[in-house]
C-alpha cells in the first residue's frame, strides 16, 4: 500500500489538502484529528468536569472507537456513539489537543490509525503521522505558515457560525494549542527529518497541492 504522512499546525491547510489530494489520486483519506475529538466528545458525554490523571485512566480503560466512511465521509464512533456531528466545536478542539497529550490516549488509537494505512492506499493527516504512526510512509509532508494567516484562515471558516468566536480568541487559542501539541513529551508536534516542509503562507490550496504532486510519483 502507498502512504502519505501529512502534518502540521492548526490552520495549515492540512485537511482541505489532505482531501484535494485524496480526490486526485483516489486514496482514502484519514482525519486522525478526528479521533482526538471523538475521544473528547466522550470525555464530556461522560465526565464532563476538568480532566485529570485519574478520569483519563478510566476513560482509556472503557472506550473502544471506529472509524466508518458513510456516503464517502468519516464518521468516529466511540462506544458505538457517532459523535461526527460535535466534532468541530470549538469546546471540543480546546479539549481534544489536552486529552491528546495523555500517552494513554495516543496507545490507544495507533494500532487503528495504522490497521488502517496498512489495508489501504491513504494520506493520514495529524501532527505525529509522519514521526510516530507511519515513520515509513512512501511520501511525508510537513505543512506550515505564519501564525496570524493561520489563525485568519481559521476564523473565515467559523466566522459565521452561532456563538463564533472574535479573531483575537481565535488566535489565543491557536497559540495555545500549538504551544501544547509542540512542546507535550509524547509525539509532539515537529517534522520528521525526512519530510518535505512546504510554507503555504503566501501560496493558496491549489498552489500548495501542486506543489505536492510534483514530489509524488
Ligand atoms: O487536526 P485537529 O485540529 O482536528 O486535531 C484536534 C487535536 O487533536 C489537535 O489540537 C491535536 O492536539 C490532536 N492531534 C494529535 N495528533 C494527531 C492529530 C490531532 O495530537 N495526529
Amino acid at each position: 500500500m502507498i502512504n502519505i504522512a501529512i502534518d502540521g499546525p492548526v490552520g495549515s491547510g492540512k485537511s482541505e489538502l489532505a482531501k484535494l489530494l485524496s480526490k486526485r489520486l483516489g486514496f482514502y483519506m484519514l482525519d486522525t484529528g478526528a479521533l482526538y475529538r471523538g475521544i473528547a466528545c466522550y470525555y464530556r458525554y461522560k465526565f464532563n468536569k476538568p480532566i485529570n490523571k485519574d478520569t483519563v485512566d478510566k476513560l482509556v480503560k472503557e472506550i473502544d472507537v471506529d472509524i466508518k466512511f458513510i456516503d464517502s465521509v468519516q464518521h468516529v464512533f466511540v462506544c458505538g456513539i457517532d459523535f461526527t456531528p460535535n466534532l468541530r466545536e470549538e469546546e471540543i478542539s480546546m479539549l481534544s489537543s489536552e486529552i491528546s497529550s495523555f500517552p494513554e490516549v495516543r496507545a490507544k488509537i495507533l494500532d487503528l490509525q495504522q490497521n488502517f494505512a496498512k489495508e489501504h492506499n491513504c494520506i493520514l493527516e495529524g501532527r505525529d503521522i509522519g514521526t510516530v504512526v507511519l515513520p515509513n510512509a512512501e511520501y511525508k509532508f510537513y505543512l506550515t505558515a505564519d501564525e496570524e494567516i493561520r489563525a485568519k484562515r481559521r476564523y473565515e471558516q467559523i466566522k459565521d457560525k452561532p456563538n463564533a468566536p472574535t479573531y483575537e480568541k481565535v488566535l489565543d487559542d491557536l497559540r495555545k494549542r500549538d504551544f501544547d501539541n509542540r512542546h507535550r513529551k509524547v509525539a509532539p508536534l515537529k517534522p520528521a527529518n525526512d519530510s518535505i516542509i512546504i510554507d503555504n503562507s503566501n501560496i493558496n490550496l491549489e498552489q500548495t497541492l501542486e506543489k505536492i504532486l510534483t514530489y509524488i510519483k
